[in-house]
């Protein structure tokens, strides 16, 4: 039997505290409309990758989970491995990161202003000092990685 982890209840709490931002983030009253087309998904493409705090890598390595895998697919293509080789969809569209959500393609209506989610933006950082982050230094990828590693 795994050791329990001793820092279980932290990670609850921060896990918890990052899907009330992405709940808030969506109740704003920005006009904004995701129609799936995951042009910002190709990060080859775009030259751009999300970079996650902490509490979203973990949400993210949750939801992975939570379809059955136990690791990231691989992408030859340079686009991200949560999007669906098979069927062009997000793995975890419910529980994307905030850079998902908030640099829309320009058919969604464009990136969000960062003076409407800048108190969004420290309310992750803080919960990433919490859980010992780094400052959301490293894109999807890798925190992803880091984060499934630490949820084993
Ligand atoms: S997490 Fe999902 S929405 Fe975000 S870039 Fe990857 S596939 Fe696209």
């Amino acid at each position: 039997m795994p050791a329990a982890d001793p820092d279980a209840a932290l990670k609850r709490n921060a896990i918890a505290e990052v899907k009330k931002i992405y709940a808030e983030l969506a109740a704003m009253p920005i006009e904004r409309s995701c129609t799936l087309r995951t042009e910002c998904c190709q990060f080859r493409l775009t030259g751009k990758a999300p970079h996650l705090t902490r509490g979203e890598a973990l949400i993210a390595a949750r939801a992975l989970r939570a379809t059955g895998r136990k690791a990231q697919p691989s992408r030859a293509d340079g686009a991200c491995p949560m999007l669906d080789p098979f069927t062009s969809r997000c793995l975890i569209y419910e529980n994307r990161p905030f850079g998902c959500r908030t640099h829309f393609c320009a058919a969604a209506g464009g990136p969000y202003a960062r003076k409407d989610v800048v108190h969004l933006i420290h309310r992750l950082q803080e919960i990433d000092e919490r859980l010992g982050g780094d400052g959301a230094a490293n894109p999807i990828e890798d925190a992803v990685a880091g984060a499934l590693q630490a949820c084993q």
